[in-house]
């Protein structure tokens, strides 16, 4: 087993990581900017270092200072977490040639997995369920350009290899429209990413995002946790989200199952990662493949009992899966609502001091945060102040214990978005489950 850990984040994602680091025995270094030295995981790690001021850019995305904070650390491994270098190929290549073991798949995995053409095109190779598109980067040749949309049909949606995070992508009705929505995006793709590489997709007007939980040890052994719905978003960022996923077509739910496992054989996968597919007409489309762990990895944890940064650090230690497929079971329910420090209605930020914390409790329900009393959220960073997460034996049940437990949550001080996920458990179309991605913005009035 590893035995030094530098959790390259902040928040509850570093929290997370750093009990799950305890519970095997190993020791921690939590890194933090100089906004963050009030942070819950900075006391509760056996070394802290400070690697620079608060902009991200200067201390959580600068690799030079993780780097360092590891060497005088003498760290012999690097969990990034979610979001900041997590995905960042030259992060896990400088990680891995300065000696220190990065928790996440090889840099040529997540290069391979970060430009969204070489992503299908592995993927459709291996077997999964791709949308109807280019197959590949659009050509020059408008006339071809043209000819590729008529085949697949409108809308068509064009989108930037190297996109991420909602951005890059342009959704076309008709032919009149088209080639001056390609040239747009390619600019866009161009300045924002470096990279004018675009490509086309079928449009699906009405789907659900539903991806695939799966583990991999790099050593031949791939499993799948099962699936979560995440289609409760705004603006493309996650606010609720539940596994399984409801009333899927369970034909197309095991296919898309093993081909996912598949396909980490296929690409030699190692680590955690998650298969993102829209889903409609009781059919899966895959979109994208986050090679990290992902923030909604709890709502999985709690139907399967599997402790997913546990089996990364496992899997980091060269150690094979601790569970086979077989032994995957799935229990119950379980849901997560984003608890993020913004208003309920305008969503503007709202950092400042938080004058009171106090967590709901009782059986099924847990509470991934670093708050506490007297804390003050920073206004630098993500507004992700925690996560509420409930399971039940059945979707109704686990839904009634997160009302409840949204009624216990107290957080004052700064405005929160818990006025929302209250008015979003008591959905009426939501408590049915099932809804698409347009859902929670329709509601909204947006
Ligand atoms: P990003 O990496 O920027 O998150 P994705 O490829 O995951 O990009 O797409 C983000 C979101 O854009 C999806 O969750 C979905 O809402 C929408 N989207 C992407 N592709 C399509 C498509 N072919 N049809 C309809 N919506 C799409």
């Amino acid at each position: 087993m590893l035995d030094k850990v530098l959790i390259a984040n902040r928040g509850e994602i570093a929290l997370r990581v750093l009990r799950a680091c305890k519970e095997l025995g190993i020791r921690t270094v939590a890194v933090h900017s100089k906004a963050d030295r009030e942070l819950m995981h900075v006391r509760l790690a056996d070394e802290a270092v400070c690697i620079g001021p608060a902009p991200s850019a200067q201390s959580y995305l600068n690799i030079p200072a993780l780097i360092s904070a590891a060497e005088v650390t003498d760290a012999s491994a690097i969990h990034p977490g979610y979001g900041f270098l997590s995905e960042n190929a030259n992060f896990a290549e400088q990680v891995e040639r300065s000696g220190f073991v990065f928790i996440g798949p090889r840099a040529e995995t997540i290069r391979l997995m970060g430009d969204k053409v070489s992503a299908i095109k592995a993927m459709k190779k291996a077997g999964v369920p791709t949308v109807p598109g280019s197959d590949g980067p659009l050509p020059d040749d408008e006339t071809e350009v043209l000819q590729i949309a008529r085949r697949i049909g409108y809308p068509v949606i064009i989108k930037a290899a190297a996109g991420g995070g909602g951005r890059g992508m342009r959704m076309v009705h008709s032919e009149a429209h088209l080639l001056s929505a390609l040239s747009i995006t390619k600019n866009e793709a161009n300045a924002a990413f470096g990279d004018g590489t675009v490509y086309m997709e079928k449009f699906l007007e009405q789907p659900r995002h539903v991806e695939v939980q799966v583990l991999a040890d790099g050593q031949g052994n791939a499993i799948h946790l099962f699936d979560r719905d995440c289609s409760l978003q705004r603006r493309h960022q996650k606010v609720l989200e539940e596994a399984p996923a409801p009333h899927l077509d369970q034909e197309a739910r095991a296919q898309v199952l093993k081909a996912c496992t598949d396909a980490c054989l296929a690409i030699n996968y190692r680590g955690a990662g998650t298969f993102e597919f829209l889903y409609e007409n009781g059919q899966f489309f895959f979109i994208e493949m986050n090679t990290r762990v992902q923030v909604e990895h709890p709502v999985t944890e709690m139907v399967t009992g599997v402790d997913i940064v546990k089996e990364q650090l496992r899997i980091a230690s060269g150690l094979p899966l601790s569970i086979k497929q077989e032994d995957v079971e799935l229990i119950g329910h379980a849901f997560e609502c984003r608890i993020n420090a913004e208003d309920s209605r305008t969503f503007m930020p709202s950092p400042g001091k938080v004058t009171l914390y106090h967590p709901p409790g009782g059986l099924g329900v847990r509470m991934d945060s670093h708050l506490y009393t007297g804390y003050t959220v920073p206004p630098h960073y993500d507004s992700l102040i925690g996560k509420l997460i409930t399971w039940g034996e059945s979707r109704e049940a686990a839904l009634t214990r997160m009302r409840n437990a949204l009624d216990e949550l107290l957080v004052e001080g700064i405005k929160s978005n818990i006025d929302l996920q209250k008015d979003l458990v008591r959905d009426g179309h939501f408590q049915q489950g099932g809804v698409n991605i347009h859902y929670l913005e329709k509601k909204l009035g947006l």
